[in-house]
Formats: structure tokens, C-alpha cells, sequence
């Protein structure tokens, strides 16, 4: 009998912390414009970016922490084959040029648009067609300011962004 209260009693603590718990995180995220990067409790930089069959990311800026491990999901929201309008992620070292490794991306058509054997590449997730989604890990780089981009061919002018490291 004296479990079975208890057990009462602990179940009524837990519903009171979550109610309270909830109200205001909610209201936040009405009030709030999506983010993109989301720090999880583990301390891992969650980011979802989406993107469709007209060529663009979701995002231009995506900002993550020096030292995190960085959760990296791509959603493809069109309709399109990855041989028409493929989609990747694909973060580049420091100083690498966005056009040079385009064009030798192009070029590596039978390596999902990777050169092979790059050291130009902190990370990059596989080509994606419509309605794929694909997520990778990793380790932030240092601090400093790195460009992603798709590295379909001709797409990297127009889906590009600054991947922040702080
Ligand atoms: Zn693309």
C-alpha cells in the first residue's frame, strides 16, 4: 500500500516539473524564427538544413562551437532524381577556392562529385536525390570561417554558406 502512494506521489512530481517545464519553452519557439543549430544537452551542434528542387539551401550561416561534435542532417524536399538535382554538403577547408574545387568536382562524377582523394574536404555528406535525407558526423575544425557548398555540378554558386566556428 505504502508503494503504491508513494509511486502516486512521485508520478504527480513528475507531471508538475514537465507542465512547468514546457510552458515557457514552447512559447520561446512560437516567438522565435527556426534555428538551425540547436546545442543538445550531450553538447552536440544538432543542424538540419533543408533545401528543394531549386537549388538553394535553407541557410546561408550555420554556427557551431570550437571542439563540438556536430550533428549534420540534409533533407531534400523536392522531387527530383540526385542525376537531375542532386544535393550534397560539402564543408571545405580554409582558404580553398569554391570554383577550382567545383570544377574538379564535376569532374568526379563516378565519386557522388568528390574529387578523389581530396585534402581540400573537412566533411561532406553523400548526394541526395528528392525526398532522401542524409545525416553525417564530426569533430568541429578550429575557430575560423569555412564555406559549404553543394558540389553538384553548377550548383555551387548558388547553394553556398559560411560555416562559423567560434
Ligand atoms: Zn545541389
Amino acid at each position: 500500500m505504502r508503494y503504491i502512494v508513494l509511486i502516486c506521489i512521485s508520478l504527480l512530481l513528475v507531471n508538475c516539473g514537465n507542465a512547468e517545464k514546457k510552458k515557457p519553452s514552447s512559447e520561446k519557439e512560437d516567438s522565435k524564427p527556426k534555428e538551425i543549430v540547436k546545442d543538445t544537452d550531450d553538447g552536440i551542434a544538432t543542424i538540419v538544413i533543408n533545401t528543394n528542387d531549386l537549388m538553394k539551401f535553407n541557410t546561408s550561416k550555420v554556427t557551431v562551437k570550437a571542439g563540438q561534435k556536430v550533428k549534420l542532417t540534409l533533407h531534400h524536399l523536392g522531387k527530383l532524381d540526385k542525376k537531375v538535382m542532386g544535393h550534397n554538403v560539402v564543408i571545405l577547408k580554409k582558404n580553398v577556392d569554391i570554383v577550382a574545387f567545383a570544377a574538379k568536382a564535376t569532374a568526379s562524377r563516378d565519386n557522388d562529385y568528390i574529387p578523389k582523394g581530396t585534402t581540400d574536404v573537412i566533411a561532406h555528406t553523400k548526394m541526395i536525390g528528392g525526398q532522401e535525407s542524409t545525416t553525417i558526423e564530426f569533430d568541429a575544425p578550429e575557430v575560423g570561417t569555412y564555406d559549404f557548398i553543394c558540389s553538384f555540378p553548377g550548383h555551387a554558386f548558388a547553394m553556398k554558406g559560411k560555416f562559423i566556428v567560434e
